[in-house]
């Protein structure tokens, strides 16, 4: 018998408020049949999942589940309502020049420059989906749509972009399959992404924070302008983590100061040009 329990009406109402909270991360929000990526609307919609189907075959994570909206499911049933046309362009831009970056990255072949801003345009827009079903859509950034910050070509920030790598040796038995999550749990805007995916552990980063990037990982950053010889491979990874265990124990814990030193960069941002002192926004366009 619990009815003698009174419960102050300030706690009832955070109780309610985190309730409301919770069904909100539960189930994706689906505003005005509107498109995630481009923002368009009446759009003709499409399932994009979550992490590439090859990605999760090559896992082994289809006989497995992830951890997504509070629950644990079957990453071939998490997909998500973006437009068909969206979907479409993703998948010929990004996603199958991706899968052989990540082939190439894993057999030790590395990668080129115009390969590595694939890569950070790639982890941008997977990150981006799952982000904006979380959180509004409005705020992925200042600058652009998910969509144009995936598909179109790094701007002026170019230079700035840095991705930092790392091989696993060993796929530990403690993993059913082998590892595929982001560790990035950024608030505001989305340069910074993290995330170790089969035998690859990857950052994507604002380059003025290197100095926080544990020294498992080989750094690259970008041509400040893409160049003509930037087909040639030029970075080539090592390997830093003995274990997946390792791999995604020390890329989650970096994750968190990383991810706190850029959301509050892109807030400082954000002030400034509601201010309209625009030095740093010429300087990252974010
Ligand atoms: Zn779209």
């Amino acid at each position: 018998m619990v009815s003698g329990y009174l419960m102050p009406g300030i706690l009832m109402r955070c109780i309610k408020f985190d309730l409301l909270k919770l069904v909100m991360l539960l189930k994706p929000l689906k505003p005005q049949n509107r498109c995630i990526c481009c923002r368009k609307t009446n759009i003709k919609k499409s399932k994009e999942h979550l992490f590439p189907q090859w990605l999760i075959k090559k896992t082994g994570t289809d006989k497995t589940t992830i951890q997504w909206l509070g629950k644990w499911l079957p990453p071939l049933s998490c997909t998500l309502p973006i437009c068909e046309d969206c979907n479409n362009e993703f998948n010929k831009k990004l996603e199958q020049s991706f899968q052989k970056i990540f082939s190439d990255l894993e057999s030790g072949r590395g990668i080129s420059d115009n390969e590595a801003e694939l890569l950070v345009r790639w982890m941008w827009k997977t990150y981006g989906i799952a982000w904006c079903v979380t959180n509004s859509s409005d705020d992925y950034t200042h600058t652009y749509n998910l969509r144009e910050r995936a598909l179109y070509p790094i701007n002026n920030m170019r230079g700035s972009i840095s991705i930092a790598i790392s091989l696993i040796e060993n796929i530990d038995s403690s993993f059913s399959g082998a590892p595929m999550g982001f560790d990035s749990v950024n608030n505001k805007d989305c340069i910074f992404v993290s995330g170790v995916f089969s035998k690859i552990a990857i950052m994507v980063f604002l380059d003025i924070f290197v100095e926080e990037i544990p020294s498992n990982f080989c750094i690259y950053r970008l041509f400040s302008k893409r160049e003509n010889f930037g087909y040639i491979k030029t970075f080539y990874p090592k390997v830093g983590f003995k274990t997946c265990t390792d791999a995604v124990g020390i890329t989650r814990l970096c994750s968190i100061r990383l991810s706190e030193l850029h959301d509050n960069l892109a807030f400082e941002l954000i002030g400034l040009a509601q201010n309209k002192i625009s030095k740093k926004i010429i300087d990252y366009r974010i």
